[in-house]
């Protein structure tokens, strides 16, 4: 994929970049290895005063790098800037959290001493995707940073200016040249990256074959992969449920970042008890949605970020009325007004009907289709929101704490959020299970993926 910025609200090519040759990718490799040997030596409160004026450059200059994000991948732009927002808050939790996560543990043994020391590794190359552009790049990075490593970023082809923007803001608050790094590069010049032996370990978020890769490539050499995948959250609806509030939250849980979220509700299973209410309230909803130029604030879905996602999303949507689905709503592009066909984009879309058994109940839908089941009880609720490879979040809709515990419990899944959607929170450890990934990002456990947690005794 060639690497340049295409609005997809209009299809047009703003602009191309080179990728790097090997020889310069060998030289910001030795830069980042120069500036780890300093970078480690920094203490806690170096670090965090860096870190905080990254904090503040982010907020003084949101609007520009709003339109940046929405220019590249077509998110509105209200939610281009509180990603912004969202992004300076991590780096500043990291900054006044860091330093209490990986303080020296002391741990009661037979020795006279003993405790747990925690340690930068070096380079960590992070492999990132293009619907999140500065968020899912900042949550890499504060913790990466505060630890004392430094981090080299492979973001998608689609956004590049999103990640040199990014690259400069680290640059502009202070840390010095080499700690974090944007390399310009293709997919297929990750191999030898990771093939460098000063990179230490990886993370990557996006798609199952590309979390594979990198992984198999780094389980070769040994190295350590923290990998953020994607999913098909479901989104459990009981008869006991607050209808109204279950509704409106299902629009944002499904429509966010114009569906292409991997934390977005994407399975809607709702108990038959209720599930007709429910269904016209969400179609209701759903044809009221402002579909346009992301520009415009009171646009709530713009385009798919790619030509490509769009063809997936309308090969997948046929598919499905093959497997005997039936379309409530949306479904067909054509029903767009003619100006917004030049664009990728996609009319809010309902799934209904849908065989449990069908092999599209399987699959993620990365754009705003939403498919809806319903189901008797409490058990079979549980039952079919297990019923995927996946196991990122899953949010459920309750009034009872019966079935509240039971949901909580039985959900196979990163996180659970009852009665609220699935966000994620620098707070909180956020990260999947099954085909979703592995390991952990945010929250303290976020920051201890990618140091060396070191036992030592003195006798
Ligand atoms: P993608 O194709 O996997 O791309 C993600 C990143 O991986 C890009 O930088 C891409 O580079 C790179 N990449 C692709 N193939 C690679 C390979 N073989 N080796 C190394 N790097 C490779 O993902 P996407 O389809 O754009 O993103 C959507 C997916 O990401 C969805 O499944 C979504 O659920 C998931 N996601 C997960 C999370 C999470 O936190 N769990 C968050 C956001 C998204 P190029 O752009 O150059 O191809």
């Amino acid at each position: 994929m060639a690497i340049a910025t295409i609005n997809p609200t209009t299809g047009e090519l703003i602009q191309t970049f080179e990728p790097l040759s090997l020889e310069a990718i060998a030289q910001r490799l030795t830069l980042a290895q120069t500036a780890f040997e300093q970078h480690r030596q920094t203490s806690f409160a170096q670090r965090a005063a860096w870190m905080g004026t990254v904090a503040d450059l982010l907020i003084a200059c949101k609007e520009a790098h709003a339109k940046t994000m929405t220019l590249e991948m077509g998110k509105p732009i209200g939610a281009a800037i509180a990603e912004v927002e969202k992004s300076s808050m991590v780096c500043r939790f990291y900054a006044e959290h860091a330093a209490r996560f990986l303080a020296d543990t002391p741990i009661a043994t037979e020795a006279s001493q003993s405790w747990v020391k925690y340690q930068p590794l070096g380079i960590i190359l992070a492999v990132m995707p293009w619907n999140f552009p500065f968020w899912q790049v900042f949550r890499f990075a504060a913790p990466a940073l505060m630890a004392g490593n430094v981090g080299i970023l492979k973001h998608a082809s689609n956004v590049p200016q999103s990640a040199l923007a990014i690259e400069q803001v680290f640059l502009e608050a202070g840390f010095p040249p080499g700690v974090f790094q944007t390399l310009l590069v293709g997919a297929d010049q990750v191999g030898a990256i990771v093939a460098d032996e000063r990179v230490k370990a990886a993370t990557l978020t996006g798609s199952e074959p590309a979390g594979a890769s990198l992984a198999s490539t780094c389980g070769k050499l040994l190295k350590k992969t923290v990998l953020e995948l994607g999913g098909s959250d479901p989104f459990v609806v009981m008869a006991s449920a607050d209808l109204e509030a279950a509704v409106s939250t299902a629009v944002t849980a499904r429509m966010i970042n114009n569906g292409q979220s991997c934390i977005a509700a994407k399975r809607f299973i709702v108990q038959d008890a209720i599930a007709t209410p429910f269904l016209e309230k969400l179609a209701d909803q759903y044809r009221a949605l402002k579909v346009g130029d992301p520009m415009n604030p009171d646009t709530q879905i713009g385009p798919l970020a790619t030509p490509t996602i769009l063809t997936e999303i309308e090969t997948q949507v046929a598919a499905a009325v093959q497997q005997g689905c039936n379309i409530l709503v949306g479904g067909d592009r054509t029903l767009l007004p003619p100006e917004l066909q030049q664009g990728n984009f996609y009319p809010p879309t309902i799934l209904v009907d849908i065989p449990v058994d069908a092999a599209i109940a399987q699959e993620e839908f990365f754009g705003p289709v939403a498919m809806v089941f319903r189901v008797p009880d409490l058990e079979a609720a549980i039952q079919l929101a297990n019923a995927t490879p996946f196991g990122l979040g899953a949010s459920a809709w309750t009034q009872d704490d019966r079935e509240r515990d039971r949901l909580i419990a039985g959900i196979e899944s990163g996180c659970v959020f009852i009665n609220s959607m699935v966000k994620s929170d620098p707070r909180l450890p956020f990260g999947g299970i099954k085909r979703s990934g592995y390991g952990r990002e945010l929250g303290s456990q976020g920051i201890q993926e990618f140091v060396n947690i070191k036992s030592v005794w003195v006798a």
